[in-house]
């Protein structure tokens, strides 16, 4: 079978859920026997997302082989459970570094470098070596940004093009909007239907139109579309919101939406499995306990919607782990700088901390209180990147006694550099060699005998994604071991520390990488697992 392409792209609005669609459609098609993978195109020009603000951009996924990339691809690898690569993401950024590259190795032999040519067809090439490193049979590929614009037309450009070149093999799904304005009280369909043409006057033609909205699409407006833009109404597929984004695909495949893209491609399907997707969406749906949260980080003024995009694989497995144990979780962001004013009584009757990842000096000391907030009084405590680190600078002061610990991240010239950069980092930062030089990707660990660490992977070694530039001094490792903070795991050279843990504690451990870019609905991460078991038997207490 050719490789079949399927384009993802979003009209009226962003922030109506491309990412988890595309993952959807990926899902059913990989259900129904194929070999499926995804690609996220970003139309801007940072060749990856490594040097983008998280709070305007969302989280920045890491992939195994190191690859800073949009939270889209955290996404896909949840819908597919499988990982991707650095094939799997695109950034008009890291087009124009080839084009440009080629151009200057005299690539194009003296034949003028077109703009609106030689960028798509090598958007073309990176689509089929994609499919190939792979061995993906069908590839969805989103277009980020929203249809209108200018920045995205290159990526459009590559499907019109391909479309000419392949037509039985490729096909379009377009992402639309549809308001239910509040002085209306009704649906209105007008918008979906510019964003539909405007996608025509790129020469393209949805095959299928999404219709996003409060509330199912009715047949009515579905017609209307349907005869405004030339499509048939069984190939608009409503897509209501949802309690949680797991049943997406669900509810794409009542409308028998794979059938209908198969049936397109002029392709039979092989089988049909979606049973353990259907368990699990019953288990999250009819967990009927709650649990309370506390994320505690710096507040970011943009909002608390801004905040949970920043941390967005974080919340998602938390709720993989939750409903193992009935739990639906209640996450509450808590500002660390409300805590350096009033105190951690805020912390009051939470189940369960958790520090994320984070940069920076502002509001760390508020993070440092609730770390010793959480310690003191046997609330488990999970500590992801950031959060092992400045748990080991809250035991080097509250325990070893070291008043002036810190990371060398926020006071270079303390005595006790609990947390500190090494000489390679040094060398970048100080030349300015920052995209895509921290401690990245997958590494490997080997863990203590006899820790909570062991006991929760079942497994003596492992790996993990890392995205940090600063590491635990090791030469407070036997102090920190005497006085009860255990390192529990290392990179398998035994050099770097990958994981900490108190002893005498319901939980309490922190980890040098992020377990959370490898938790998947149908396969939670131990440790989120281990946390939210901690956390539900503390509700209890
Ligand atoms: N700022 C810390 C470092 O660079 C932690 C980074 C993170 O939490 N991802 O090491």
């Amino acid at each position: 079978m050719n490789t079949k392409i399927i384009f993802v792209s979003g009209g009226v609005i962003s922030g109506i859920g491309k990412g988890v669609a595309t993952s959807s459609i990926a899902l059913l098609l990989k259900s129904r026997g194929f070999k499926v993978t995804a690609i996220k195109a970003d139309p801007y020009l940072n060749v990856d997302a490594g040097t983008l603000n998280p709070i305007e951009h969302g989280e920045v996924f890491v992939l195994d082989d190191g690859m800073e990339c949009d939270q889209d691809l955290g996404n896909y690898e949840r819908f597919l459970n499988q990982n991707l690569n650095s094939t799997n993401y695109m950034t008009t950024g890291q087009i124009f570094k080839t084009v440009i590259e080629k151009e200057r190795a005299l690539g194009y032999e003296g034949k003028t470098v077109e703009f609106f040519q030689d960028p798509p067809r090598e958007i073309i090439k990176r689509i089929y070596s994609c499919a190939k490193v792979n061995r993906a049979e069908i590839v969805l590929f989103e277009i980020g940004g929203t249809v209108g614009e200018y920045q995205n037309l290159l990526f459009l450009e590559a499907n019109r093009l391909l479309k000419l070149s392949s037509p039985r093999d490729i096909l379009h799904v377009h992402l639309t909007y549809l308001p239910i304005p509040s002085s209306i009280g009704e649906m209105k369909s007008k918008p979906a239907q510019m964003s539909i043409l405007q996608l025509a006057q790129a020469g393209i033609h949805a095959d299928f139109v999404l219709a996003r909205s409060q509330v199912a699409v009715d047949d009515k407006r579905k017609e209307k579309i349907a005869i405004a833009c030339g499509l048939a109404a069984e190939d608009i597929i409503s897509a209501p919101d949802v309690e949680s984004i797991y049943q997406i695909p669900l509810n794409f495949e009542n409308q028998e939406l794979s059938d209908k893209i198969l049936e397109k491609l002029k392709t039979k399907p092989r089988k049909s499995d979606l049973s353990d997707w259907k368990i699990m969406v019953n288990r999250v749906l009819t967990a009927k306990k709650t649990a309370k949260i506390a994320m505690v980080g710096k507040y970011f003024s943009t909002g608390d919607f801004t905040l949970s995009d920043a941390y967005l694989s974080v919340i998602e497995s938390i709720r993989h782990a939750a409903s193992h144990f009935d739990i639906k979780p209640k996450m509450r962001w808590i500002d660390s700088a409300q805590i350096e004013t009033e105190g951690s009584g805020v912390l009051k009757g939470f189940d369960g901390i958790i520090v994320p990842g984070g940069f920076g000096v502002r509001a760390v000391e508020g993070i440092v209180s609730a770390i010793k907030y959480a310690r003191e009084n046997n609330i488990p405590y999970f500590g992801l990147c950031y959060g092992m680190q400045q748990a080991a600078v809250e035991f080097a002061r509250n325990v070893l006694g070291y008043k002036d610990a810190n990371t060398t991240e926020i006071n270079p010239k303390t005595k006790h550099p609990i947390i500190h950069i090494m000489q390679s980092q040094k060398d970048n930062v100080k030349y300015k060699n920052l995209g895509a030089t921290m401690r990245l990707g997958a590494w490997e660990w080997k863990t203590q005998k006899g820790t909570t660490f062991e006991r929760v992977y079942k497994s003596t070694t492992g790996s993990e994604r890392h995205r940090h530039r600063y590491e635990f001094n090791n030469k407070y490792r036997k102090e920190f071991e005497k006085k009860g903070l255990i390192i529990s795991a290392t990179t398998t050279d035994g050099y770097l520390v990958e994981a900490m843990e108190l002893k005498n504690h319901p939980f309490f451990v922190g980890v040098q990488f992020h377990p959370e870019l490898k938790s998947r609905p149908l396969r939670p991460h131990p440790l989120y697992m281990a946390f939210m078991e901690a956390v539900s038997k503390q509700k209890k207490r």
